[in-house]
């Protein structure tokens, strides 16, 4: 009897250094390629924002695109199924009768919840998961998630020494698909043929050969030598790696970025800012470790610590921040950079999100949902990890981070020529357009000059 498998894929659209293509050879006659495009990610939340920007959307639709291009050169396509996972995923199984379903561990608890709920349902069929998001594989840790180090330090001390697995090649062929190919944006709503306005604007294309393309260039140039001098930048495009857009969505593995800069170390520099590139990879390593641990924990307005914020949600400040229209030029133009890129920089994502829970004093869980509809590199656990660790509910011993922005303004940006390349505008020099007895404030800078 022929076997029938099942690649569901997620955050993992790749080809080289993926276990699951490689057990799929070796186990199965006949393979269904499956992405599940969640209704609900392009609906709102419980934040009333969406999940995906139409930037997002556009970048992940390059993916899947570009991803069913290769695999139709090694004899496969890519069925993108505009269903919940559940549901689509039982369909298939019963149509096909599928026997094995392979895909990667996710750390996020919901989508955690999404895998219980297929196992739950399908009890018959052989599930086959492996790590293809992380350095280490589960087995690797040297501690329990029970016993997760509580900190970023002790993580670090615990597994530097560890060995990293060398990067899987690609699949040169895969069993065939019991199913003819589909065009598959035909049965889905019109508004997913939307891309964004701001195509034109993107340096980030959403493709596997787009992110070993950049991955090559990075090291085949000298950046990664001033890395630690450059990475605190808040713009340009060679400070820092760029890395995290295709990471995020699976089409550059973390140990191939590793073994590149190892190599780079071998045969070019190994200084301070070549160990600071893996420092920062085991940062992202640490917080998806620390999302498998935490779980729900990880969205939970006390966070971690169980403790709650004196802070609150006010409409028209979160509002004002999101789109760009605070007092506080940088804070605007690093929100001006990431509504029209989907990319802002390491520093920029402290300092508005510092800006946020600080001076704004709101509930951080809004600013996270915010950086989740618009990050290109959006990162369940890097993102809600990062939030968590600045509004003191997190990971960092030292408890909430407050930066100062005039500061950090003289300090990254003194001449205000990334001020003055985003930040469009005249912008209010208070916050609030009401007083507590919701009064209106008066003179108004910004009601003055409409
Ligand atoms: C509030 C906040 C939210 C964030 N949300 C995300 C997110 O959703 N997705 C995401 O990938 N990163 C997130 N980051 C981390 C970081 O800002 C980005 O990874 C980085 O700016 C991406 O640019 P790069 O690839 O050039 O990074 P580089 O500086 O070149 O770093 C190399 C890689 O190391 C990892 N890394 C760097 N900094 C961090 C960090 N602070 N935490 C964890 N991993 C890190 C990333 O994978 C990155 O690609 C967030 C940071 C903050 C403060």
């Amino acid at each position: 009897m022929k076997t029938v498998g099942l690649y569901w894929l997620t955050t993992d659209l790749r080809l080289h250094d993926n276990r699951n293509w490689i057990n799929a050879c070796c186990q199965a006659d006949e393979l269904l390629c499956v992405y599940c495009l969640d209704p609900a990610l392009l609906e709102p939340n419980r934040y009333g924002l969406n999940l995906m920007s139409a930037n997002r959307w556009r970048f992940l639709k390059e993916f899947l695109q570009s991803l069913d291009k290769q695999l139709q050169r090694i004899g496969q396509h890519l069925l993108v199924v505009y269903q919940h996972p559940v549901d689509g995923i039982t369909r298939l199984v019963s149509e096909y009768d599928v026997s094995v379903i392979y895909h990667s561990r996710q750390v996020g608890f919901y989508e955690r919840r999404q895998l219980l709920a297929l196992k739950n349902s399908l009890p018959k069929v052989r599930f086959d998961d492996c790590d293809t998001k992380t350095l280490f594989k589960t087995e690797q840790l040297p501690f329990p998630l029970t016993k997760f180090p509580a900190s970023f330090t002790e993580f670090r001390h615990r597994v530097e020494h560890l060995g990293v697995d060398e990067p899987l090649p690609a699949p040169t062929s895969l069993p065939p698909s019991p199913m003819a190919k589909q065009n598959w944006l035909f049965d889905f709503p019109a508004y997913l043929e939307l891309t964004s306005e701001l195509d034109h604007q993107q340096p980030f294309f959403g493709s596997e050969v787009a992110g070993l393309q950049h991955l090559a260039n990075y090291f085949t140039a000298e950046h990664a030598s001033f890395y630690k001098e450059t990475r605190n930048a808040l713009d340009g495009w060679h400070n820092s790696t760029k890395f995290s857009p295709w990471l995020a969505n699976g089409s550059l593995s973390a140990r191939l970025i590793l073994s590149d800069l190892k190599a780079y170390e071998r045969t070019r520099v190994a200084n301070e800012s070549t160990y600071w590139i893996g420092f920062e990879l085991l940062w992202r390593e640490y917080f998806q470790w620390y999302a498998l641990c935490h779980g729900r924990r990880l969205f939970a307005f006390k966070g971690i610590k169980n403790s709650k914020p004196l802070t609150s949600f006010y409409a028209e400040r979160f509002q004002r921040w999101c789109r760009g229209d605070t007092p506080y030029p940088l804070v605007n133009a690093c929100m001006n950079q990431l509504n029209a890129t989907g990319y802002m920089s390491n520093r920029g994502r402290q300092i508005v999100a510092s800006c946020f829970v600080n001076e704004l004093e709101l509930d951080w869980r809004f600013g996270a949902a915010y950086f989740e509809q618009q990050l290109l590199d959006y990162d369940v656990a890097t993102n809600w990890g990062n939030w968590q660790y600045l509004a003191g509910v997190g990971a960092d011993p030292r408890g909430k981070r407050h930066f100062d922005i005039e500061n950090q303004t003289r300090q990254y940006d003194p001449e205000h020529s990334f001020i003055q390349q985003w930040a469009a505008g005249i912008h209010p020099t208070c916050i609030d357009s009401v007083d507590a007895a919701d009064w209106p404030i008066q003179p108004s800078p910004w009601i003055l000059s409409a």
